[in-house]
């Protein structure tokens, strides 16, 4: 039955893999025309079309129109990244004095989940409406020793969209035997809907007096550095593009930005994390988190040699990454918050993008 507000989810297929495995999509909607695509390929959103200021919809995340580039040499567009988001040196960690060691797949360190991240496993989808929104929840089981990963991890996410213009992202993962978790979302982010062609001109707002430093491996070196007076300090709006090609070795190391934010938290629910604004079509987003730190990845890596959705290429700095999370290299780094799940445990992480106008 349609709630009012939001519109039933729908669920068809996308696409197939090589070997002829159904690839489906589920689609959110609401009244006020907001729409997500989420394919079970990645348990990755799609599209994302969202109204400007004059009430015209765009699609406002990178994404392909088939599967094909999903499997090879998507960098993780829209996909939920994991067994652990980010990075982990060299590949090797410890719990309870035993170490154990990762698929290394970018340099000598270990990315996203390795080389076959939950980015590219395929998910099962159970499409849900409820009293105040409509959504899919995904399932994925990722076996006891895939990537090095210790123990068997029963992950769930579940996205809502709501008649609100709120899309949740609900993620819940149990473990047979001590492992690390750190799960997120890949979406990058484009306000302009390809108007612009890179997200220089957007307008971003984190609420993080510090951030980790890396080295020259995108590894965090410990510190956690203040923002103050450096171009990592985006607590009053700022253009993306106004401080990223300073000569600061920190946007060197990353090419841009490529930083994880000590978020200032409130509470222990969500709280606010990030705000993007595109000041010609006046698109917003919110980010709204659990989670103690947020990944700012300016697409430095994007290179024009990646073609999406309606044929776009896709150019340095053509989206951007909020990606709400733990820390990078976390199992590496004690003081930083916990990653360890240990059977018995839940583990719970809620991350809300909220889109407007204005
Ligand atoms: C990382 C980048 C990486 C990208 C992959 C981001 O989360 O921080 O360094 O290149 O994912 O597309």
């Amino acid at each position: 039955m349609n709630q009012p507000g939001v519109q039933k989810s729908t669920q068809t297929i996308f696409d197939r893999l090589p070997g002829g495995r159904a690839v489906d999509v589920v689609t959110l909607r609401n009244d006020a025309g907001v729409e997500v695509r989420i394919m079970t390929h990645g348990a990755a959103v799609l599209s994302l079309r969202t109204p400007d200021r004059t009430g015209a919809l765009g699609d406002i995340v990178l994404g392909f129109d088939t599967v094909e580039p999903y499997t090879a040499r998507s960098p993780y567009l829209g996909a939920i990244v994991g067994r652990y988001g980010n990075r982990i040196a060299k590949g090797k960690f410890a719990i309870d004095g035993q170490t154990y060691t990762l698929a290394t797949n970018d340099g000598a360190n270990h990315l996203h989940g390795g080389a076959i991240g939950f980015d590219k496993r395929l998910w099962s989808s159970e499409p849900f409406s409820s009293a105040d929104d409509v959504g899919v929840t995904l399932r994925y089981t990722s076996v006891d020793g895939e990537e090095g990963y210790p123990g068997t991890l029963e992950a769930s996410v579940t996205y809502g969209l709501n008649a609100r213009n709120e899309l949740t992202i609900d993620y819940h993962a149990t473990t047979d035997k001590p492992t690390v978790v750190n799960l997120t979302n890949h979406c990058y982010f484009d306000l302009t809907a390809g108007r612009s062609g890179d997200v220089l001109g957007t307008e971003l707002t984190i609420n993080a007096d510090r951030y980790t430093p890396v080295d020259a491996g995108l590894i965090p070196i410990g510190e956690l550095a203040s923002v103050a007076g450096t171009p990592f300090d985006f607590r009053a709006p700022t253009a993306i593009g106004a401080r990223i090609d300073q000569h600061h070795p920190q946007l060197v190391a990353g090419k841009g930005y490529d930083h994880n934010w000590v978020l200032n938290r409130q509470g222990d629910g969500v709280s606010l994390a990030a705000r993007a604004w595109d000041p010609v079509s006046g698109r917003t987003l919110e980010v709204q988190t659990t989670e103690p730190g947020l990944q700012f990845y300016s697409g430095n890596f994007l290179d024009g040699t990646l073609t999406g959705k309606a044929g776009r290429v896709y150019g340095r700095r053509s989206g951007f990454c909020l990606e709400t999370q733990h820390f990078p290299d976390s199992p590496n780094h004690p003081v930083f918050p916990s990653t360890v799940l240990r059977p018995g445990q839940e583990y719970r992480s809620r991350t809300v993008f909220l889109f407007g106008a204005q």
